[in-house]
């Protein structure tokens, strides 16, 4: 008699932020194509949860229950927040997951075999690891921001700390980590050094997972990927660009189409499209002289200003009447757009981006080249690697100031120098594309994954 084929079900556990929830429901849905059943585990009290579920009728979500109270993220930031997260999930996620695991025993769908964690969301490793369920660490950044960040937290506070605060030290070359200076190391807008450090501290010692996923592809890195499988002596798969091989829609915020109607109207590769993500926040002078620099760039431009990203104001309304009426034919200002849209559009001829690793992957996705402004954590490493080893991007330094703002928009936009950056950027693409098809390295680190898990059993 043939025996019945029964699926392994993997609990998956993003850490809530748009940027890391979009690359681990993309996974989700890779795996699931893959023939395995999905189960979401996302924390309770909090806006930023995947709470459309239509979207995804095959997976099972559940809640993780926790007393952090909704508005606690603002109040005492990122950095804070996810380690309180990661000291009172423990207790709750091991009732969720022990409930799991006997509500699906005999299951068709599966016991769990295996919890693939955001890297943040560290306390889901030490309960797998109690409850004897393998686990596997999913990185949303690239290579390069892992080792970093590794090498932060084990070094604390000697060797990376301490050139930060010698006068010059910042702009100096961190030794092994060419062409990397002191200052792009990932570091936090959002909190002191020292919790920070506490964090990365914390991510790499209470590691216990059995192997790493990581949402970059061997053509941009592969010298950091060989080096991380050496640092973890445990497997490494990296198998992204996500977006590109399992597109999955989960916007946590209302996507504004007018903009999609509004780049019909415009050139081919006219457009500077700005975002700035889902965290980072901008300082009302510092929104200005980007202003100024576009209006006098003399581009069209698609600008999204997310409610509450400016210091000061609640949107766009502190933009100056003149600059509106200026700019009114050629610019088009939303809350938040359908990005991957918008950066597959034939009017867009460049990004302005803080570089978070989403946005890069999309860019470089799409051949489209970047104005890198990072602003905190790995964003620093991919402007740097943008300029200075993919050659695909001109990063924005020190202050910024309308004149320099539109003299790099001309360097991308009109100059000899932009058109062989965009051809990069084309090249970029082709070998992403050809990485997450049949034969691709992204491709092949997927299903060895997918042999990986199956070889995992819970005891
Ligand atoms: N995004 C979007 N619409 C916007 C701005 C951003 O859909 O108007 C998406 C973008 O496509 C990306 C994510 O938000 O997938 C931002 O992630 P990223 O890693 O770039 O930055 P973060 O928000 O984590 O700083």
């Amino acid at each position: 008699m043939e025996e019945k084929a029964v699926r392994r079900r993997v609990v998956l556990v993003p850490l809530p932020a748009q940027g890391h929830i979009s690359p681990m429901m993309q996974l989700a849905k890779a795996l699931h194509l893959k023939g395995f059943s999905i189960t979401v585990a996302q924390i309770e009290s909090n806006p930023l949860t995947v709470s459309d579920a239509d979207d995804f009728p095959h997976f099972r979500f559940v809640t993780i229950p926790t007393s952090l109270p909704e508005p606690e993220l603002k109040i005492v930031g990122l950095v804070e927040f996810l380690t309180k997260l990661n000291e009172i999930c423990a207790v709750s996620f091991k009732e969720c997951l022990s409930k799991l695991l006997q509500q699906q025993q005999g299951d068709d769908d599966g016991i769990p075999s295996c919890v693939i964690y955001d890297e943040y969301m560290y306390f889901s490793g030490a309960v797998s690891k109690e409850l004897k369920i393998p686990s596997i660490v999913f990185s949303t950044t690239n290579a390069t921001a892992f080792i970093c960040r590794s090498a932060q937290g084990r070094n604390n506070t000697n060797e990376f700390l301490a050139p930060l605060r010698e006068p010059g030290g910042q702009d100096k070359l961190v030794p092994g980590f060419h062409p990397l200076r002191y200052k792009d190391l990932p570091t936090s807008a959002f909190a002191p050094l020292e919790s920070l450090m506490k964090l990365y501290a914390n991510a790499a010692q209470k590691r216990t997972a059995s192997a790493v996923i990581i949402n970059t592809a061997s053509c941009l890195e592969s010298s950091s990927l060989s080096r991380l499988e050496q640092d973890l002596q445990a497997p490494v798969y990296p198998v992204g660009p996500l977006h590109m091989a399992a597109s999955a829609s989960c916007s946590l915020l209302e996507e504004d189409r007018s903009c999609i109607e509004w780049l019909n109207k415009q050139k081919p590769s006219s457009v500077i499209y700005i975002s700035l993500g889902s965290l980072a926040l901008m300082e009302h002078k510092d929104m200005m002289e980007m202003a100024w620099g576009l209006a006098n760039s003399n581009q069209p431009f698609l600008w999204v200003i997310r409610p509450g990203s400016i210091s000061g104001s609640e949107w766009a309304e502190s933009l100056p009447e003149e600059f509106s009426r200026i700019v009114s034919e050629r610019g088009h200002i939303v809350k938040w757009a359908p990005q991957k849209e918008v950066l597959s559009h034939s009017a867009v001829g460049c990004f302005w981006s803080h570089c978070g690793w989403n946005s890069t992957l999309e860019s470089i996705g799409e051949g489209i080249p970047l104005i890198c402004r990072p602003f905190s954590g790995d964003q620093k490493v991919n402007a740097r690697y943008l300029d200075r080893i993919w050659r695909v991007g001109i990063q924005l330094e020190g202050e910024l100031e309308r004149g320099g703002v539109e003299k790099a928009l001309r360097r991308l936009m009109v100059n000899e120098e932009g058109a062989a950056m965009k051809e990069r950027a084309l090249c970029l693409k082709e070998k992403l594309k050809a990485s997450v098809k049949p034969g691709g390295t992204s491709h092949n680190a997927l299903d060895e994954l997918v042999s990986f898990i199956k070889t995992l059993q819970y005891k």
